[in-house]
């Protein structure tokens, strides 16, 4: 059994949903397909919601209009037969009716919008299932909202999703084609939630994982992980195989082609990801498993939006406990710390989550002075770099010789080095990674 998850770009158009039923079809093994959004569609939904939060309702009603409009040329295109066309634009105006329902609705908030989130994928699911039934391909359509579930701190019941998902199965014992929404779950209270953004990535790998499936699959734009972020830097190649170790890295650090914690449930049950471009399906992409990789750096990655804190006290001179008591403060708030470097009298560390920052800054203050820079970005060079191997660190720095570097790690895994620098040195630092480690 294997899982293929298909990116917003993947069905972002009538012609590529075509191409995605042919994939899915041409091989006769048991498959869950996990789509995203019609690309640009959750984004709009975000800024619907957020004109509705602002009771700005007749720009929220201008966004819903320019959101479900292009839908109905998508219906005309994607489907061949009278009857699919008007069950297609029979679910478009479904969604479109729930969506436009809450236009000048008195309270819409949090809640609201973690549901409007939500439509994107369960549009695009239940076009492409309609799809297929038109062009006579059996398959079940499983609700998310049915099996995907996340705990009181925002992580996914592998457990409970495992028996969930089989009673879901169970259901339609002669298929062998299940579609599913990615990134929607419900949380500990119930209420329809997200895996944020990106999210359909982990949807799939906690499918996988959930079944233990021989291989997940993520279908997207681009030929596999490059060795840089190809968004930003001209020249990048792919890299044909990954330790998980190293995939996950990159995710965490801002390789957008994957979500930043999908590999860890793939990791934790050891079933390969394979990365793969539905537009050249025949490239090799990108493998994703628990094998030794070669030695050497493979890739960089940039995780901008950080904030960088300097704890500055005499008393840490000498003083055991001085770091249990700052961790404690990022603990007792729920504020995960990505690097940290430390001298004698300071310690510096990174936060992407400033929910709480004002609050942690002045428990801080009553036992040391605090500074606070944002705008950071953190910058992730990722390999298998052996601790006894000399030269890696000199070659990373050598690159970044002429760049600011605000923080440096290294040593914390033989994976990866990453530095910390301000947001506008952001390209210079990739441009002068892509030349320094890989000749570009
Ligand atoms: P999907 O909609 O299929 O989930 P995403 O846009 O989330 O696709 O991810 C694919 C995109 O990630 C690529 O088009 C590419 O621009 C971007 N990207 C950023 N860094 C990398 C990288 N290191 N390797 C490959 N793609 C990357
Ligand atoms: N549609 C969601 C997003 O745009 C989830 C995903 O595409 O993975 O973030
Ligand atoms: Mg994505």
């Amino acid at each position: 059994m294997k899982v293929l998850k298909f990116g917003g770009t993947s069905v972002g158009k009538p012609d590529r949903m075509h191409s995605v039923a042919k994939l899915i079809s041409s091989t006769p093994d048991i498959k869950v397909v996990v789509l995203s959004a019609v690309s640009g569609t959750t984004n709009a939904l975000v800024d619907i919601s957020n004109k509705l939060t602002k009771k700005d309702t007749k720009a929220a009603e201008e966004a819903i209009a320019n959101l479900f409009g292009p839908y109905k040329a998508f219906v005309e295109e994607l489907y061949s037969t009278a009857e699919g066309k008007s069950k297609g634009h029979a679910i478009v105006k479904t969604y479109h009716d729930l969506i436009k329902s809450y236009v000048g609705a008195a309270n819409f908030g949090d809640k609201e919008t973690r549901l409007f989130l939500a439509q994107g994928e369960i549009i695009s699911t239940n076009l492409f299932q309609e799809y297929l039934s038109e062009q006579g391909y059996s398959s079940a359509l499983l609700p998310a909202l049915e099996f995907m579930k996340t705990d009181a701190d925002n992580e996914p019941m592998l457990d409970y999703i495992e028996t969930k998902l089989n009673e879901q199965l169970a259901k339609h014992p002669n298929k062998s084609l299940y579609i599913t929404q990615g990134y929607v779950c419900l949380n500990s209270d119930n209420e329809v939630d997200n895996l944020k953004r990106g999210g359909s990535d982990y949807t799939a790998t906690l499918v996988g994982a959930a079944l233990q499936m021989d291989e997940i699959q993520i279908w997207t734009d681009i030929d596999g992980m490059h060795n840089n972020d190809p968004r930003i830097v001209s020249k990048t190649h792919p890299i044909h195989e990954l330790s998980f170790d190293e995939a996950a890295e990159l995710a965490y650090f801002g390789a957008k082609i994957l979500h930043p914690t999908c590999i860890l449930p793939a990791q934790k049950r050891n079933i390969p990801v394979l990365l793969k471009n539905t537009m050249q399906p025949d490239a090799l992409g990108t493998v994703i498993s628990n094998i030794n990789t070669s030695e050497g750096i493979k890739a960089v990655a940039a995780k901008d939006n950080i904030c960088a804190i300097n704890i500055k006290s005499d008393r840490m001179l000498l003083a055991h406990g001085f770091l249990r008591a700052v961790f404690e403060i990022f603990e007792r708030y729920k504020t995960s710390i990505d690097m940290i470097t430390t001298s004698e009298i300071a310690v510096s560390l990174t936060i992407d989550n400033t929910l709480h920052l004002k609050e942690i800054k002045k428990e801080l203050e009553e036992f040391a002075n605090v500074e606070v820079e944002d705008e950071q970005t953190i910058i992730c060079i990722v390999g298998n770099l052996p601790r006894e191997k000399a030269g890696y660190g000199f070659k990373i720095l050598e690159s970044l010789k002429d760049i600011p570097l605000r923080m440096v790690s290294y040593g914390g895994s033989s994976n990866n080095v990453s530095v910390l620098v301000n947001s506008k040195h952001k390209k210079e630092a990739l441009v002068a990674l892509n030349k320094g480690l890989f000749g570009y």
